[in-house]
Order: C-alpha cells, then sequence, then structure tokens
C-alpha cells in the first residue's frame, strides 16, 4: 500500500498546553496540509503521576480551537487512532521481548542515587550518562517487573534534520544506556514513542527541539528493531518572558488563558512566531 505523508500529533497527557506547543502542532497542521498528508492523533499518557483525566478533554479543547485536526478511521491492520499509550501495553510488551532477544538491552536494579553517586558518573545536557562499572549483562529474559536499558554503543548517530540541517551526537558522549522500560510495567518515552512512530507508519515526526538527543536514541532503537526512521523536523521553541524555554507552568502563556483573554486562533501563530528560539524556516509556515 502506497502511504503518503503521515504526521502525528502526540501531546502528553500531564497538563495544559500552552505557546510552545501551539507553535509545534501548528506547524504540525501546516506541514500536513501542505503536502497533502494526514495526521494521526495519540495521547502520550504513560506517566500516571502526572496524568490527570481532566487534561485529555482540555488539551483536545484547546487543539480543536486552534484548528488543528486529526484523522480517525481506517489503515491497514488497524486505525488512525485516536490513540492512548495507556491501552497499548501489550504491544510494548511484544516489541520489547523482540528487543531482548536481540541481545540489545539488560535488567537494572541501580537507581538514579547509584548513578549519581558511582565514580565515572557524567552527566550531559543535564542527565546522567550511565557508568559502564554498572552495566549488567544483556539478557534475552525479559521481565515487565525490572528496569531495563539499551546499550548505547560508542558511536556517532547523525541524522538530516528537515528543520535543523545535519545534527550528531555521540553514543557515550552526549547520552548513555537509556531507561527502555520501566519495573511499574511501563515502556520509557523513547521506547513507546520509537513503537508508536513505527506500527503508526508516521512518515515525519514534527516535534520542539528539546527532543534532538531524544532523535538520536530513537533512532538507534529503530535501527535495532529493523524499522526504517521517518524524517525528523524539529522546531524552534517558544521562549518565556525571561528568554528560557517554556516550562509546564506557563501562566500567561497558556492557551486557555490567552483565548478567555479574547485571543483569536488565528493570531496565536504569529505571537508564537515572535518569541522563538529561532526562525521557522518556510517549508513549514
Ligand atoms: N509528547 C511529547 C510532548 O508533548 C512529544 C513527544 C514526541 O513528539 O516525540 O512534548
Amino acid at each position: 500500500m502506497l502511504i503518503g505523508y503521515r504526521g502525528r500529533i502526540a501531546p502528553t497527557i500531564s497538563g495544559q498546553l500552552h505557546l510552545g506547543h501551539a507553535a509545534t502542532f501548528l506547524a504540525t497542521q501546516k506541514r500536513a496540509d501542505k503536502l497533502g498528508g494526514i495526521l494521526v492523533y495519540r495521547e502520550e499518557d504513560l506517566d500516571r503521576q502526572r496524568f490527570k483525566e481532566e487534561f485529555r478533554e482540555s488539551i483536545r479543547r484547546d487543539l480543536s480551537w486552534l484548528g488543528v485536526q486529526w484523522t480517525e478511521g481506517p489503515l491497514t491492520g488497524g486505525t488512525f487512532g485516536p490513540y492512548r499509550q495507556s491501552e497499548r501495553g501489550s504491544v510494548y510488551k511484544t516489541q520489547m521481548s523482540r528487543l531482548a532477544n536481540l541481545g540489545l538491552v539488560y535488567p537494572t536494579e541501580h537507581s538514579r542515587k547509584d548513578i549519581e553517586s558511582s565514580a565515572e558518573a557524567r552527566s550531559t545536557e543535564g542527565e546522567w550518562i550511565f557508568p559502564d562499572s554498572l552495566r549488567n549483562p544483556v539478557s534475552a529474559n525479559f521481565n515487565p517487573r525490572l528496569n531495563w536499558r539499551f546499550v548505547v554503543p560508542k558511536e556517532r548517530v547523525s541524522f538530516l534534520d528537515e528543520i535543523c540541517g545535519k545534527t550528531e551526537r555521540e553514543g557515550q558522549v552526549d547520552f548513555g544506556d537509556f531507561l527502555v522500560w520501566r519495573k511499574d510495567g511501563i515502556p520509557s518515552y523513547e521506547f513507546a514513542v520509537v513503537v508508536d512512530d513505527a506500527l503508526m507508519k508516521v512518515s515525519e515526526v514534527v516535534r520542539g527541539a528539546d527532543l534532538l538527543t531524544s532523535t538520536a536514541r530513537q533512532l538507534l532503537l529503530y535501527n535495532a528493531l529493523g524499522w526504517e526512521p521517518p524524517k525528523f523536523a524539529h522546531c524552534p521553541l517558544v521562549l518565556g518572558d525571561d528568554g528560557t524555554r517554556l516550562s509546564k507552568t506557563k501562566g500567561s502563556l497558556g492557551l486557555s488563558f490567552l483565548r478567555e483573554k479574547g485571543m483569536l486562533p488565528e493570531d496565536v501563530f504569529e505571537l508564537a512566531k515572535s518569541r522563538l528560539s529561532a526562525p521557522f524556516p518556510t517549508a513549514f509556515v
């Protein structure tokens, strides 16, 4: 079957949307429209600590106010969604067993504290590189009640980003062995997103530039699982009043707040564009 352009809107269901989300999701919509493609909708609701049912609705309300639309309906062997990651446990388990069989993951009992206090601990971009001395042997025996890490090779991962251009990260320098599965029985963000984007036949991922290093990790997973990766386009970030990126506490740049203040949806993208860390290329706006 010929698959045309297929993007996705994949909000994390852990808070209200803000101007940064609006910029990325509107760029995603514009890109799909320009290329005559469709968007899949996926609720990333695996983090049960930050999840609240009420966020599902408020996010959908904000997206429909902005004019972001996705397609629902049949796709070969499944549907276009909307999907909820929390309902896809068996899909993730199947793929985790496959990864374990490939000899690329190991179970680990070490906590973040062990990592931080290890003599070799190093951190980069605020993340700890998992120390060699704490690595366990790989195991083909996947047990979903344990934490599992992916063995990151000491090699360069490069990709041509549709917005940022040639991008490179070095395994074991910029990022180390990363978590793919948690002992509470849920996959990590990196693993779930790769499984979903591959099985949902996403042809291009549009998301924030804060995820560039994640993309390098994810490319290792695509390669390991024998899947063709999608294209990637990492959008410039919207900056808050203090010039730093917006956090979940969005205050006056929250979409509900802007709507209640009387802002029109068509003005939201202009406001976002006035606060970007870098300009958007014309192919996206
Ligand atoms: N769910 C993430 C977010 O809302 C996006 C993840 C992704 O695009 O891969 O920021």
